[in-house]
C-alpha cells in the first residue's frame, strides 16, 4: 500500500521518473520537500530599487509588440496598468503567449524592476491576478521528464487526511520546543496555508533533519565504544626510534596527533579518527607513522588517495621513509596491467604485501585483504563516509584515519564530524615562509605579469587558476584556453606553459603533471583539478582569476599549492567583485580562520563539501542558518541515547529501528 503505483495520477512512467529523484515509496514522496518557496506577493514599488525582484498584477492596456531577432529569439512588449501605475513589460522567447494578452487581460508578471526606464524584464507572466493572500508556491529540484509543478501536482493529488506519519521527535521534545505535528508539517510544507504556519513546517521538519542526523552520528560514535576493534602489542621504543630517524623534529600538534592515534591503535576500541590541518601542516607523516604502527602490530594497512597522481607522491614518499626497513609496499593504480594486477592481489591474500597505497580501486571487488588492521583515507571530503558499508562487506572493520586539508574550528566539527575523533595540526613545519597573498584588479594585470616575470626569472614555477575550461557564451569569466594563449603571448619566448583540466583522460593528465614535476614547463594553466594535495617544491606563485568564483576555503586549499620551500611564496587574487570577502585571505594564512570566516560570510556551501554529500544533505534544514538548531539536536540526541527507554529498547524502539537499518547494522 505504500507502493507509488497505488497513487493518482501515477502511472509505469511517473514511477520511474519518481525512482530517478530517489522517490521509492509515498512515504518518500511526502519527504521530497521543495527546495524554496515562491511567494506571489505583491511588490510595495515605493519600496523596489533598481534591479530588484517584482512581483506585480494589472490589466494590459496595449496590444503586444513581437520582434525576432538573431535566430530563433523573440522579444515581445506590452504596457500594463496597475491602478496606481503603468509599466512597460518585455519578456523574451514566449511569442507563443501572444495570442493570448491583448488588451483587458488580467496578468500577474513576475521578474526584474528596471527602475529607471519603468519597465519590468519578465521571467514569467501568469494569465490571472494575485489572489488576495500571498501565494506560497513550494518549489521542488525536478528532472527531465516531470516538472517542479507536476510533482506538487501529484503529491497534493494524494495528501489527503487519512494519512499517517511516523513521528520519530519525542512527545517531550515537541512540547519543548512547542512544535506543531508531522501531519500538520508535511501537509504545511507542501500546501502552506500561510507564511506563519510554513514556518512552523519548516521548524518542525529542520528539527526533524537535524535530530535523525546528531541522533545518527552521536548513535555511531557511542556503539564505537562498545564494539571490540583490534588490539596491537607493540614495543613504543620502535616507534620513537623511527620518529627520531626523520629528517625533520615533529612538530607539537604532530607529536600529539601521533600520541592520540597510538593510544587509539593500542586500545580496544575500534579508531575513527580524522586528522586536520592545513595543506603543507604535515599530515601525510602523520599518517605514515599510523602505518607503521599498525604494521608493528601485525597487520596490513592501506593509503587511500583521491588521484592517482597523489597515490604515486605518496607512494615515492614511503619508499623513501621505509627505505631502511624490511617492509613491503605497492602501489595499485588503475594503469597497472591486468596481470600486474593479478599479482598484487595475491601477495595481499598471502599477507606479502604491508602497505598498499592507490586510489578507490584498493577497495574493488577483486581485492582482498589477509588482515587489514587500518586504512588512511587522504584529503578525506573526497570520499564518503558511508566507505565503512564498503570495508564491512569485506568483512572487516579496520581503524579508519581520515586526513583533511579543509580545517573547520572545533565549535563546528565536533557537530559535522560528530562520530569521529578529531586531531588538528594548527602549527606549521618552522621555517615555512608565510605566503603572500595579493588582490588585483583586472585592470591591474599588467602588475600581475610582472610579478609572474620576477618569479619565471628566477626559474621558478607558476600555477594558474581560471574557473572555466572552454570559452562559454554565458559568463566572461576566464578560460583555460583563452588565458594559455595570452600567457604564450607575454611569455612564450622565455618558457613553456601548459594546460591540466578535468575533461582530459587521466594519461593526459599524469603527463602534463610529469612534466610540471620535472620542471619541462614553468606555467601550468588549470581549473581546480591542482587542489588536492600536488606538492611541487618549485612552483612559487599561483594566480587565481575570478576569485570571486570560489569560496574562500577552496581558494585557501589552492594556495596552498604554492609555499612548499624556502622560497617566499605568492598567491595573487584576481577579480572585480566581493573584494571585501577575499580581502580575508590577505590577512590570514590559517585555515582555521578561513573557514570560520567562509562560514560566517557564506553559509554551510564549503562545509557540506567536506563531508559526502550524503551524508550531510538535509533537504531543508541549512547548517549555518540552524546551527543552532543543530547544537540543540546534538544535546536533545544524547538525551535520549542515554535514557533508559532507548537502552532498553523502550518506547524509542522505533527510533533504534531506524538508526539500525539507516545504518545497515541490522
Ligand atoms: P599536508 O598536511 O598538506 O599533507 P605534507 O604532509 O605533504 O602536508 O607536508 C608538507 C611538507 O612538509 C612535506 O614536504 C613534508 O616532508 C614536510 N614536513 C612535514 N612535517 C615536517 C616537520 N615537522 N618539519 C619540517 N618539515 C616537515
Ligand atoms: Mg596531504
Amino acid at each position: 500500500m505504500n507502493s507509488l503505483e497505488a497513487l493518482k495520477g501515477v502511472g509505469p512512467k511517473t514511477v520511474q521518473t519518481l525512482n530517478k529523484l530517489g522517490i521509492n515509496n509515498v512515504d518518500e514522496l511526502f519527504a521530497y520537500y521543495p527546495y524554496r518557496f515562491e511567494i506571489f506577493e505583491r511588490s510595495n514599488i515605493h519600496k523596489l530599487k533598481q534591479d530588484d525582484h517584482i512581483v506585480i498584477d494589472g490589466i494590459v492596456e496595449s496590444i503586444p509588440t513581437l520582434v525576432f531577432f538573431r535566430k530563433k529569439m523573440n522579444k515581445m512588449s506590452f504596457r500594463i496598468n496597475t491602478g496606481s501605475n503603468v509599466f512597460v513589460v518585455i519578456i523574451f522567447n514566449r511569442a507563443f503567449l501572444k495570442q493570448r494578452i491583448g488588451i483587458g487581460t488580467k496578468v500577474t508578471v513576475i521578474g526584474k524592476y528596471d527602475k529607471m526606464h519603468g519597465s519590468i524584464i519578465a521571467s514569467d507572466i501568469k494569465l490571472s491576478l494575485l489572489p488576495p493572500k500571498p501565494l506560497i508556491e513550494p518549489i521542488y529540484h525536478s528532472v527531465s521528464g516531470i516538472s517542479s509543478s507536476q510533482i506538487h501536482k501529484i503529491i497534493l493529488d494524494n495528501l489527503d487526511d487519512n494519512i499517517s506519519f511516523c513521528e520519530y521527535i519525542p512527545d517531550y521534545l515537541i512540547t519543548r520546543y512547542k512544535l506543531i505535528n508531522k501531519k500538520d508539517s508535511i501537509i504545511q510544507v507542501h500546501k502552506p496555508a500561510d507564511k506563519l504556519m510554513l514556518n512552523k513546517a519548516l521548524n518542525y521538519l529542520k528539527y526533524e533533519e537535524l535530530f535523525l542526523f546528531m541522533l545518527k552520528m552521536n548513535y555511531l560514535k557511542n556503539m564505537r565504544n562498545h564494539l571490540d576493534g583490534l588490539k596491537r602489542e607493540i614495543q613504543p621504543e620502535k616507534i620513537i626510534d623511527f620518529v627520531n630517524q626523520l629528517p625533520f623534529k615533529l612538530t607539537d600538534d604532530q607529536e600529539k596527533g601521533v600520541r592520540h592515534i597510538y593510544d587509539d591503535l593500542i586500545s580496544k576500541r575500534r579508531m575513527n579518527r580524522l586528522v586536520q590541518g592545513d595543506v603543507g601542516s604535515g599530515k601525510t607523516v602523520v599518517a605514515i607513522i599510523a602505518l607503521y604502527i599498525n604494521f608493528l602490530g601485525g597487520y596490513q594497512g592501506v593509503l587511500m588517495a583521491p588521484t592517482e597522481i597523489l597515490a604515486q607522491q605518496h607512494y615515492n614518499n614511503l619508499k623513501k621513509m621505509f627505505e631502511h626497513i624490511d617492509i613491503n609496499i605497492e602501489l595499485l593504480t588503475g594503469k597497472l596491467k591486468q596481470s600486474e594486477k593479478k599479482k598484487i592481489y595475491e601477495r595481499l591474500v598471502k599477507n606479502d604485501i604491508d602497505i598498499l597505497i592507490g586510489t578507490h580501486a584498493l577497495f574493488s571487488d577483486d581485492v582482498v585483504y589477509n588482515n587489514l588492521g587500518l586504512v588512511v583515507t587522504d584529503e578525506q571530503h573526497r570520499f564518503g563516509v558511508n566507505q565503512r558499508s564498503s570495508l564491512k562487506n569485506k568483512g572487516v572493520m579496520p581503524d579508519v584515519l581520515y586526513l583533511s586539508a579543509t580545517p573547520i574550528p572545533r565549535t563546528y566539527a565536533i557537530s559535522l564530524y560528530g562520530d569521529m575523533d578529531i586531531s588538528s595540526i594548527h602549527t606549521m613545519p618552522n621555517g615555512r615562509k608565510q605566503i603572500k597573498t595579493i588582490l588585483k584588479s583586472e585592470k591591474e594585470i599588467k602588475d600581475v605579469l610582472d610579478l609572474m616575470y620576477d618569479q619565471l626569472k628566477q626559474k621558478h614555477q607558476i600555477y594558474v587558476v581560471a574557473p572555466l575550461i572552454e570559452e562559454s557564451e554565458k559568463t566572461d569569466m576566464e578560460n583555460v584556453y583563452e588565458l594559455k594563449n595570452k600567457i604564450d603571448r607575454a611569455f612564450g619566448k622565455i618558457c613553456k606553459s601548459a594546460i591540466l583540466h578535468g575533461k582530459m583522460t587521466s594519461e593526459e593528465k599524469d603527463k602534463v603533471m610529469e612534466q610540471y614535476k620535472n620542471n619541462e614547463i614553468s606555467i601550468l594553466i588549470s581549473t581546480t583539478v591542482i587542489e588536492v594535495g600536488v606538492d611541487i617544491k618549485n612552483a612559487t606563485m599561483i594566480v587565481i582569476f575570478d576569485s570571486y568564483r570560489f569560496g574562500l576555503s577552496q581558494l585557501h586549499q589552492l594556495r596552498g599549492r604554492v609555499g612548499r620551500n624556502e622560497f617566499q611564496s605568492y598567491c595573487v587574487l584576481i577579480s572585480d567583485k566581493e573584494t571585501e570577502r577575499l580581502e580575508v585571505l590577505t590577512k590570514t594564512n590559517d585555515g582555521f580562520k578561513v573557514s570560520e570566516e567562509d562560514f560566517k560570510l557564506r553559509g554551510s556551501g564549503d562545509l557540506f563539501g567536506t563531508r559526502q554529500s550524503g551524508d550531510m544533505q538535509f533537504a531543508l534544514a541549512d547548517i549555518k542558518q540552524d546551527f543552532n538548531m543543530l547544537l540543540r539536536a546534538k544535546e536533545d540526541s544524547w538525551e535520549i541515547l542515554f535514557s533508559k527507554e532507548f537502552v532498553n529498547n523502550g518506547k524509542y524502539g522505533k527510533l533504534k529501528e531506524l538508526l539500525d537499518k539507516s545504518m545497515d547494522l541490522s
